[in-house]
């Protein structure tokens, strides 16, 4: 064929979800992603009860868990301002922030991939991989060329979808710019086996001295660790010690469990990547429009990109179903929920960065002072809720500079 109606370039995540929709809904879509296999990058393997709401919405729920997915069911703030047996006390189950969700969804991100993009072929859509994009051309008359196999094909569409992640080329062909704020800290992250000692329900936070830890069982065993830590130590984990030196980063007073951690195997390799949110501020052009990282993302450190991209998979496919008048007008209610969704979500993260990813005396006794003031008043602690139960679940006055001063105590 040469003639489709979606094209979509990119079979991560958002484009493989895209695809499975879209040809379910009997459209004719082409898939093209450049990797033969999916590699461990180190990317998101956790997914919000709000996305995971979404996940549902848009019918893969049940494709996720038999592909494995694995529901974490309480979470645990630890710091070093707190007594461990008291912060374990305080355990938030996971199951009260969406209604039907029990928590939140957990699989690793090549086998993800891998489940999305094979479902999309079975409902019907052509996906190949091993593609090398040559040319993209947006306006009025859409066309995508590309190698594959050894061969050169140029193929027409109604629509480009730039589900290509951070560097998307169908946003630079689209001219749609990136807006990107300044990083605030590292974030590293590795896949750990047999660390079985830890509860597989439980998931875990915490900050001790210069790292800041995350901790999500995947099951059996398996744990996706990420750390946070300063921007002046960015070559702290660098080199063939570097994962040793991630896994003896999580030896915490504060937290003795992740002693299960510390002595589990590296299953995967360890990453590192400057912690920074981004946006576009209208993610569609004419013939061309963006899902997930492609259209901007936040801060790692609140683990939403999933569930960011599986909500525009949500409104796009819903737009693209609804009408068949696929001009850029159609998109405009997309792209203001998610300027307004992103904008909250930067904020979120922001005042997390700042409370968790700091370190020092000073952030020291701001934290011990949040925490001491969230006890007493939980609506200070909000953001945690917006970060499981979605943006929109927040009051819009919680996203003021008055707020943000009330909870860093006048910290910017
Ligand atoms: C360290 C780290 C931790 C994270 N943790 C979490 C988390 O816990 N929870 C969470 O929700 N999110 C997390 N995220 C974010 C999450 O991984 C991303 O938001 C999500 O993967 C975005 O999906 P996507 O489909 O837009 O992009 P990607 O997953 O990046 O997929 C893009 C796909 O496009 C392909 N591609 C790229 N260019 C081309 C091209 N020219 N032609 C063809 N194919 C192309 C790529 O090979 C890839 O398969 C994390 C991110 C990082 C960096």
């Amino acid at each position: 064929m040469s003639e489709y109606e979606l094209v979509i370039i990119g079979g991560g995540i958002g484009g493989s979800a895209l695809a499975n929709v879209m040809a379910r809904a009997g459209r004719s879509v082409l898939l093209l992603e450049k990797s033969e296999v999916y590699e461990d990058h180190v990317r998101g393997e956790w997914i919000a009860p709000w996305g995971v709401a979404e996940v549902k919405r848009l019918g893969l729920y049940d494709l996720l868990c038999e592909a494995g997915g694995h529901h974490v069911r309480q979470h645990i703030t630890f710091d070093e301002t707190l007594d461990p047996d008291m912060a374990k006390g305080s355990a938030l189950p996971l199951n009260m922030f969406v209604e039907g969700v029990p928590g939140p969804l957990c699989i690793g991100h090549p086998h993800h991939c891998q489940t999305l993009f094979d479902a999309a072929s079975a409902a019907g859509a052509e996906a190949l991989r091993g593609v090398d994009v040559v040319e993209i051309e947006t306006g009025a008359a859409p066309a995508v060329t590309f190698r594959h196999k050894g061969e050169e094909r140029r193929v027409t569409a109604r629509l480009i979808v730039g589900a290509d992640g951070r560097q998307s080329a169908v946003r630079a062909a689209a001219g749609i710019k990136l807006e990107q704020e300044k990083p605030h800290h590292m974030f590293g992250g590795m896949l750990v086996e047999n660390a079985s000692g830890w509860d597989a329900e439980v998931q875990a936070i915490g900050t001790e001295g210069d790292f800041a830890f995350l901790a999500f069982p995947q099951g059996d065993g398996r744990i996706r660790i990420y750390g946070s830590y300063s921007l002046e130590e960015r070559r702290r984990f660098a080199g063939p010690d570097g994962p040793q030196l991630f896994l003896d980063a999580f030896r915490m007073q504060c937290c003795p469990e992740n002693e299960h951690i510390a002595n589990g195997t590296p299953a995967g390799p360890l990453r590192s990547y400057f912690n920074i949110n981004s946006w576009t501020e209208e993610p569609f052009a004419d013939g061309a429009v963006l899902v997930g990282d492609a259209g901007g993302w936040t801060d790692p450190i609140i683990g939403l990109g999933l569930s960011i991209t599986y909500r525009d998979v949500r409104i796009v496919s819903d737009l693209l179903k609804e009408s068949d008048e696929w001009t850029p007008a159609l998109f405009k209610p997309y792209a203001e929920e998610r300027a307004e969704r992103m904008r909250r979500l930067r904020f979120i993260a922001q005042i997390t960065a700042s409370l968790d990813a700091e370190f020092g005396e000073d952030a020291r006794a701001r934290r011990k002072s949040y925490f001491e003031r969230a006890a007493a008043d939980p609506a200070l602690g909000s953001h945690a809720a917006g970060v499981m139960a979605g943006p929109e679940a927040l009051p819009a006055e919680f996203f003021t500079e008055e707020h943000r001063s009330r909870v860093l105590e006048g910290h910017k």
